[in-house]
């Protein structure tokens, strides 16, 4: 049999840090990355044959739990089509209607392969049409890693003490301007100190890569009205809270209509998807309309659309859906944020709905710098501790807790139970 060590000790020779992509590599728990064989509901198994509550759900896409049977037969039958035709197929009208008719603010949307891409289009797309280059991000905020995003960007960068990148030119990063979440004074600031050259503020409307950190009452409403004092667009990074909050994402949670959107995650039902979108106006703006070129071989891919159908379409028809989900968050977190209150090690729980984190900082956690006072030292501690009891956390202390509709109750009073000895 296989194990994690024996595939781990291969990868590192033909394959970077031995993962493809950095926040799996367990560097900053100090571990051996598990490699994962299979997922069912809330569980997963390893190639060592442990089973896990995973709380990780592949960050974010898997919000009905692993293998949802639905999705795997819309996979299934897919596939029996054909994998690619690079020309249009129907399910990409389907999807892109399905969109449009569960996010009011999007009345055109273009499917692209990851959440990377969606925002790197979509901030093109906003410097093309508004005549612009600068754009406001938040220290914090992680948007993908295209080279202009890629400044203060959040937990891959966070967990392994990493500013910026090698490797991103001056020219790409200094038309990109970082402001503090939750702090609309440092939004004004730029906005008066670049008059008439803000193409765009992009935000994630609940910080979720800096640990959880949800918008101070206001904060997105202010972002609403600057960018409309100042021609700017507003752009939410809904690539983990667009389908998970509420059927509109967190701009129907909190009322507030940005100009673009993007998607990833969920959007995909576990493959490779993104997609971006906005009001027809600014949307006509994309090749082959107009002028903002953008492109994908791959983009809308069958099989692709048939997974993300199928999980959208399960979200929108299960009654109550997100009203159940985001209750069963607020009892988890609840519990945990009492257990964070009796135990002797300071402790935060933030939460919206069924994303939530445990930050170990005496402070209340608003923003990036409050969030990095955090003893990612004592996280280590904690996720071992679980891990140990079969619970598998984000190895990172800047990641979320991200809720199924697959977590049992049995599985969660588990893991609660986990928390408390931990706690003792
Ligand atoms: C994950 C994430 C991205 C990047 O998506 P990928 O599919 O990993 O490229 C962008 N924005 C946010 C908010 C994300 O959480």
């Amino acid at each position: 049999m296989v194990s994690s060590e024996d595939l781990f000790r291969r990868a590192k020779e033909c394959i970077p840090g031995g993962v493809n992509s950095p926040v799996r590599a367990f560097g900053s728990v100090g571990m051996t990355p598990r490699f994962i064989r299979k997922g069912l509901g809330d569980r997963i198994w390893d190639v060592d044959g442990r089973e896990y509550i995973d709380y990780i759900g592949s960050w974010g896409p898997m919000i009905l739990g692993h293998s949802h049977p639905a999705v795997v037969e819309a996979v299934g039958k897919a596939v029996a089509d054909g994998l690619s035709f690079g020309a249009a197929t129907e399910r990409e009208v389907e999807m892109a209607e399905l969109i449009c008719s569960l996010v009011p603010s999007i009345e055109m949307v273009r499917m692209v392969n990851s959440g990377t891409e969606a925002v790197m289009s979509a901030v093109r797309l906003a410097r093309g049409y508004t005549g612009r280059d600068k754009i406001i991000k938040f220290s914090g905020c992680y948007h993908g890693h295209c080279d202009a995003m890629l400044v203060k960007a959040g937990s891959g960068l966070m967990t392994q003490g990493i500013p910026g990148s090698a490797g991103v030119p001056e020219a790409c990063s200094r038309d990109t301007l970082c402001a503090v979440f939750n702090d609309t004074e440092s939004v004004e600031g730029l906005f008066e100190a670049n008059p008439g050259e803000i193409a765009a503020v992009i935000v994630e409307p609940v910080g979720a890569n800096m640990g959880v950190v949800p918008p101070a009452d206001g904060f997105l409403e202010c972002l609403r009205s600057l960018c409309d004092q100042n021609g700017s667009l507003l752009i939410f990074d809904e690539v983990i809270t667009g389908f998970r909050l509420a059927p509109d994402g967190a701009q129907g949670y909190y009322h507030v209509r940005p100009d673009l959107s993007t998607f990833g995650k969920i959007i995909g039902g576990g493959m490779p998807v993104g997609a971006y979108g906005g009001r027809r106006e600014i949307m006509e703006h994309v090749a082959p309309c107009g002028p903002v070129y953008q492109a994908g071989t791959l983009s809308g891919n069958p099989v692709a659309m048939a997974a993300g159908l199928a999980q959208l379409r399960v979200l929108k028809d299960t009654p109550d859906f997100y009203g159940k989900l985001n209750g069963v968050g607020d009892c988890f977190f609840g519990e945990l944020k009492q257990l964070a209150g009796q135990a002797q090690i300071p402790c935060q729980v933030n939460h919206v709905g069924s994303l939530g984190c445990l930050f170990f900082t005496e402070q209340p956690v608003y923003d990036y710098a409050s969030a990095q006072t955090s003893d990612t030292v004592r996280y280590t501690a904690y996720f071992r501790h679980m891990m140990d009891r079969g619970i598998l956390l984000a190895p990172s202390q800047f990641e979320a807790v991200f809720l199924s509709s697959a977590h049992s109750d049995a599985d969660l009073d588990r893991t609660l139970e986990a928390v408390r000895d931990f706690f003792r």
